[in-house]
C-alpha cells in the first residue's frame, strides 16, 4: 500500500523495469486448460516451488483443490537435467495415482536446461512406464515468455496435437474452444448451444471440475471435463469457433491444419454484439433457428441497457487483464456509452491494439491503450493520477489502487483472490451481460450512495 501511495502521477517511459504485471506464469494456464480433461493430471516439470504457486493461484481464485504433480528439480536436475525425474514421475503418477493423461508443462528452468519432453516421454513409453491406453502429453510454458493465457493456449492447441482424429466421415457436432473463462462460463456456453439445439464438444473445459458440488466425498478426479473420446472426435467435426484470438486460436488453426475443421475465430462472447456474433456463427455453422427463449434472453439484456443508460453514459473505466477479456468487456462498455479510456496487459501478441481500436471504432479517442512487460499496473495508477475514473474493472490485483483512489471496482478476471462468486456466475451469453451490469451498476450507485450530499440521498433509482 505504501508502495501505491508513493506512485507518481508523471509517467516517465520505462524500459525494462515492470513493477506489479498484468499477467501471470504461463504453467498456470497450461495447469487449468489440463484440468479441463477429464481424468486428467496436469504435471509441472521444474523445481516444487513453481508448482505450488501455481497450485496456490488457482486454488485462491476457483477456491477448490487442484491437483498437480511436480518433477520435484533439485541442484542435481539442474545441472544434468531433468530426465530421470520426469520418467520416475510417470511411472510413479501412473501407479499411485492412475490418471488416464499426464499433462506435461514446463518451466522457465527445464526450458532454459532444454529438456525434450516428447524424447523423455517416449522413452517412458520405451521402458513401460506408461500403461496402454494411458497418454503423456505436453506443452512448452517458459514463463520468460508469454503469460497464463499463452500457456493456456498451448496446452489447449496440445490436446488437438495429440488427440484429434482426421475423418472423411464428417459429424454433426459443432467444436467450441472456450478461452480462459470461468467454469461458469463453460457451462453457460453449453446451455446456449444445447437451448439451440446443436451438438458440441467444448474443450478444454473445467465446469463440474473447478466448481463442482460438495457432496461430502473427495474425487480426486472430478466428474467434469472433455474425455479423451469427444477430443479424438474433434477432428471429425463440422467446424471449431474458438472463442479469444490468443487463448483459442493456436488450437482451432491447428485442427483446421491437421484434420481439416474450419475455423471461426471470434472475440469472447461478453457483452450484446459479441454474444450476437457467436450465436449466429454457431446458428449459422450448424445451420438452426435461433430459438424464442434465446431472443427473450437478449430482449432482457437490452431492456437492462435502456432503463439503466443514465448511469453508464459518459462514464471513465479503466481496464487491465487479459486481451480476450479486455476486447469484450471494452466494446461493451462502448455499446453502453461508457468511455474504456485506459486498458492495459501484460499478456503479447495477437494485435491487441489494433482489436481494441476495431471494437471501440473511434468511440473513445482519448484512450490509451498498452500491451506488454510495462503495460502493467504502476503505469495504470500513473495514468489513473493524471486523469481519474470513474470505475475499475479487473483482477484483485486492482484493489490497491481502487482504495488509494476511491474509486468503485468491479472485479472481473483472473485471478480473483478476495471474492466469491466468480466461478459460479456467468459473465459470458445475454444473461451473463445482465450479470455484468448488475454489478457495474451497484459499484456507481454504491458510491453514490456513499458520496452525495444529505439532501441528495435518493431512495429510488
Ligand atoms: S516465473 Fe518461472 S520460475 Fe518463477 S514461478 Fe513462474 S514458471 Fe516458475
Amino acid at each position: 500500500m505504501a508502495l501505491l501511495r508513493h506512485t507518481t502521477g508523471t509517467v516517465t517511459e520505462r524500459q525494462a523495469l515492470t513493477v506489479n504485471p498484468a499477467k501471470t506464469c504461463q504453467p498456470i494456464g497450461a495447469m487449468y486448460a489440463a484440468l479441463g480433461v477429464h481424468n486428467c493430471l496436469p504435471h509441472s516439470h521444474g523445481s516444487q516451488g513453481c508448482c505450488s504457486y501455481h497450485r496456490s493461484a488457482l486454488t485462491r481464485h476457483y477456491k477448490e483443490p487442484v491437483m498437480a504433480a511436480t518433477s520435484s528439480f533439485t541442484e542435481g536436475s539442474s545441472v544434468f537435467g531433468g530426465q530421470s525425474n520426469l520418467l520416475a514421475a510417470i511411472e510413479n503418477i501412473f501407479t499411485l495415482y492412475a490418471p488416464d493423461v499426464i499433462a506435461v508443462h514446463t518451466t522457465c528452468l527445464s526450458e532454459t536446461i532444454g529438456d525434450d519432453i516428447p524424447q523423455i516421454a517416449a522413452k517412458a513409453r520405451e521402458e513401460g512406464k506408461v500403461p496402454a491406453g494411458k497418454y503423456v502429453i505436453h506443452a512448452n510454458t517458459p514463463s520468460y515468455v508469454g503469460s497464463h493465457v499463452t500457456g493456456f493456449a498451448n496446452m489447449t492447441k496440445s490436446l488437438v496435437t495429440y488427440f484429434s482424429d482426421w475423418s472423411e466421415n464428417r459429424l454433426r457436432t459443432v467444436n467450441i474452444i472456450p478461452g480462459w473463462v470461468e467454469p461458469a462460463d463453460m457451462r453457460e456456453i453449453k446451455r446456449l448451444a444445447a437451448l439451440m439445439g446443436v451438438e458440441i464438444i467444448l474443450f478444454p473445459d473445467t465446469s463440474d471440475v473447478l466448481d463442482a458440488p460438495q457432496t461430502g466425498t473427495h474425487e480426486f478426479y472430478p466428474r467434469g471435463g472433455v474425455t479423451i473420446q469427444a477430443l479424438r472426435r474433434t477432428g471429425a467435426s463440422q467446424a471449431t469457433i474458438a472463442l479469444g484470438p490468443t487463448a483459442s486460436a493456436p488450437a482451432a488453426r491447428e485442427l483446421e491444419k491437421k484434420c481439416g475443421v474450419d475455423s471461426h475465430i471470434l472475440e469472447l462472447p461478453i457483452g450484446l454484439r459479441a454474444t450476437d456474433a457467436f450465436v449466429d456463427t454457431l446458428r449459422r455453422t450448424a445451420g438452426v433457428e435461433v430459438p424464442a427463449a434465446l431472443v427473450e434472453e437478449r430482449g432482457r439484456l437490452m431492456d437492462v441497457i435502456t432503463d439503466m443508460h443514465q448511469y453508464f453514459y459518459g462514464k471513465r473505466v479503466a481496464l487491465w487483464g487479459d486481451p480476450d477479456q479486455l476486447v469484450s468487456l471494452a466494446g461493451f462498455l462502448a455499446d453502453l456509452d461508457m468511455k474504456p479510456v485506459y486498458a492495459v496487459t501484460g499478456t503479447p501478441g495477437r494485435a491487441f491494439e489494433e482489436r481494441m481500436a476495431k471494437v471501440l471504432a473511434g468511440r473513445v479517442p482519448e484512450a490509451k491503450i498498452r500491451q506488454g512487460p510495462q503495460a502493467d499496473m504502476f503505469l495504470m495508477h500513473q495514468w489513473i493520477k493524471e486523469q481519474g475514473v470513474d470505475l475499475l474493472i479487473g483482477n484483485t490485483y486492482g484493489k490497491y489502487i481502487a482504495r488509494d483512489e476511491n474509486i468503485p471496482f468491479v472485479r472481473h478476471g483472473f485471478p480473483i483472490l478476495d471474492r466469491v462468486g466468480h466461478s459460479y456466475f456467468p459473465t459470458t451469453g445475454y444473461m451473463g451481460g445482465i450479470r455484468l451490469l448488475e454489478k457495474i451498476l451497484g459499484a456507481l450507485q454504491d458510491q453514490q450512495d456513499r458520496n452525495c450530499p444529505e439532501e441528495a440521498v435518493e431512495l429510488v433509482m
